[in-house]
């Protein structure tokens, strides 16, 4: 069976972006996967503290990520959903990763130099830029953590967005490098290191969905303009509005190429994606159902139509789930937490006995 892990930062309710690259997918691995599948699905609050979070806020948006899983159909009962923190073997594997981690490797990486606000070709030991704060270790290092959550379980498969392309193939550098070093096929250890797996990324189909503001950037939950996203949560009018001010073009008609019609593409793939089975391809959706005579107008009327139509069911359970007792929240998040921590706890155990960093009972 396939051993699956992924994660999602309680930065905000997840959007359409997060739901069609990526928590889709995490549902469709459990419903229509393999019974010895074992899936772990992890709220990352400790990657989210890698840029300033508000303490009150970040408390009510894990309960809101949490809501948003269940209401997009994962079951505590098929899939193990647990936030990070409650495993604190995630910190500690970290670290003995980091001993590990090449800092030229991680300097190439390009989602701390966006989140710092830095060039893509920026130097991590340059910090002394006019009016930016100085780069701090936790966002540089955050594929190290990332590398960590996904070994801890032995994960073969890890179902991401493109944008975390790059820190997948880290994590299998990173791991390759630790099974030279330590792995041992079998030997005198009750407890052998057989070495981690080198999980494979699984993209779905719409990898990569795009800023309602500014086609050319991803649609991201950190992005300070709300309207640059749809929420899974959103109303209906919050979806017509947010869709009739998306930033298209000035072209006639309705037609689809993502470079030189970035905006009003991303509008088609953003309909094509909410329901793959109803039309066969984002060219055919502009082409037979639109064309040259329709204005974007009616493009965008129908977009948010469909969007609307596609996530109210989610909207309902996700309320739902928002009006159960904190306690009985907490209790399953704990369910959750104590069987990931069982795998990673085991897990760990036998890295660090590879190592010689014996327990002392
Ligand atoms: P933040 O801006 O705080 O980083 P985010 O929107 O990037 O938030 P994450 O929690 O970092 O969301 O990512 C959760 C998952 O969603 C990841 O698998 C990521 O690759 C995927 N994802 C994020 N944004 C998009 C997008 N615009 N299109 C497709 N997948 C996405
Ligand atoms: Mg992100």
């Amino acid at each position: 069976g396939k051993i699956i892990f992924s994660g999602i930062q309680p930065t905000g309710v997840p959007h359409l972006g997060n739901y069609l690259g990526a928590l889709r997918q995490w549902v469709k691995l459990q419903d229509e996967g393999h019974p010895k599948d074992r899936r772990f699905y992890s709220i990352v609050d400790l990657h989210a503290i890698t840029v300033p979070q508000d303490p009150q806020l970040l408390v009510q948006r894990t309960r809101e990520t949490y809501a948003s899983l269940i209401a997009i159909g994962l079951d505590p009962n098929k899939s193990v959903i647990f936030a990070q923190q409650d495993v604190l073997e995630h910190t500690q594997l970290m670290w003995i990763l980091s001993c590990h981690a090449s800092m030229g490797y991680l300097g190439r990486m390009t989602q701390w130099k966006s989140k710092a606000g830095m060039a893509d070709n920026a130097d991590p030991l340059e910090t002394s830029a006019p009016n930016k704060p100085a780069l701090k270790l936790g966002l540089f290092s955050y594929p190290v953590l990332q590398a960590a959550d996904i070994l801890l379980y032995n994960a073969t498969h890890v179902p991401v967005g493109e944008d975390q392309a790059q820190h997948l193939e880290f994590t299998r550098e990173l791991g390759n490098s630790i099974n030279h070093l330590y792995a041992k096929p079998s030997g005198p250890s009750r407890v052998p290191f057989k070495g981690f797996f080198l999980p494979q990324t699984i993209h779905s189909p719409a990898k990569r969905i795009m800023s309602l503001q500014d086609p050319t950037k991803k649609m991201s939950k950190s992005d300070p303009d709300e309207r640059s996203r749809i929420l899974i949560t959103d109303s209906r009018d919050e979806i017509n509005l947010k869709i009739k001010h998306a930033l298209t073009d000035s072209v006639p008609g309705v037609s689809y190429d993502r470079d030189s019609r970035p905006g009003v593409s991303n509008l088609i793939d953003i309909m094509y994606y909410m329901d793959e089975s109803k039309y066969g391809s984002p060219e055919e959706i502009a082409a037979d159902m639109f064309g040259k005579d329709f204005s974007l107008k009616v493009l965008k009327e129908q977009v948010a139509t469909t969007v609307a139509d596609g996530l109210e069911p989610i909207r309902e359970r996700y309320n739902e789930q928002m009006a159960r007792s904190l306690e009985d929240v907490d209790a399953e998040m704990g369910r959750g937490a104590s069987m990931a921590k069982g795998t990673a706890a085991m897990n760990l155990q036998r890295l660090k006995a590879a190592m010689g960093i014996r327990q002392h009972k």
